[in-house]
């Protein structure tokens, strides 16, 4: 199943708007540009098709490493749900097993699922953070994002330095104050 069956649909919609605009959809430069919209769109909100278990297929290992495994600087894109405008920054994912392990490239995988929606940060954090838990069935899971938002940036406060931060911490992250600080600490440093 795709996201955005009736492409077609899609595309008038932008025509109108480019019309509400006051603009002129038939003049060359913008003939395309109702169908190069959706398909953006459509491929910015793919998520909605994807499917975990499908992304995680094979790639869960049992293991008996119950040190922290951190991946660190994941880049999202991701849309606002008040203003459909882009949001985008960096996700910090650590968590620690319990018997099971995930193929390291799955977790920007995972991001990207939760990413290509229609989001708000706050939530985003928490959905990454618990689908982790729930796939590994682990002892702890951090997660931690900052990022910046453009209906920030280009509207309203017009704040362009403005960056947002939310956490999601989970298990062993929660309830033990060193297990967290040392999260922090690791994805603070360049190493
Ligand atoms: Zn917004």
């Amino acid at each position: 199943m795709s996201n955005f069956n009736d492409l077609k649909a899609i595309e008038s919609l932008y025509r109108n708007l480019i019309i509400q605009m006051g603009e002129n959809p038939d003049r060359e430069g913008l003939v395309k540009t109702p169908k190069r919209a959706a398909k953006a769109m459509q491929y910015m909100t793919k998520g909605y098709s994807e499917n975990i278990d499908k992304i995680v297929n094979n790639a869960i290992f049992l293991s008996d490493n119950d040190e922290m495994v951190i991946v660190k600087n994941i880049e999202f894109y991701s849309l606002c749900e008040h203003h459909i405008l882009p949001f985008f920054g960096k996700v910090h994912v650590a968590y620690i097993p319990n018997g099971k392990v995930i193929g390291l490239s799955k977790i920007p995988r995972i991001v990207d699922v939760f990413a290509r929606r229609i989001q708000i940060q706050e939530t985003l954090t928490v959905q990454i953070a618990e689908c982790i838990m729930s796939i590994l069935d682990c002892k702890g899971v951090g997660v931690v994002i900052d990022a910046k938002h453009t209906c920030m940036m280009m509207r309203g406060v017009e704040k362009q330095n403005a960056s947002m931060t939310t956490s999601r911490m989970q298990g062993l992250f929660r309830k033990d104050e060193r297990t967290r600080a040392e999260f922090l600490s690791l994805i603070k440093s360049n190493y």
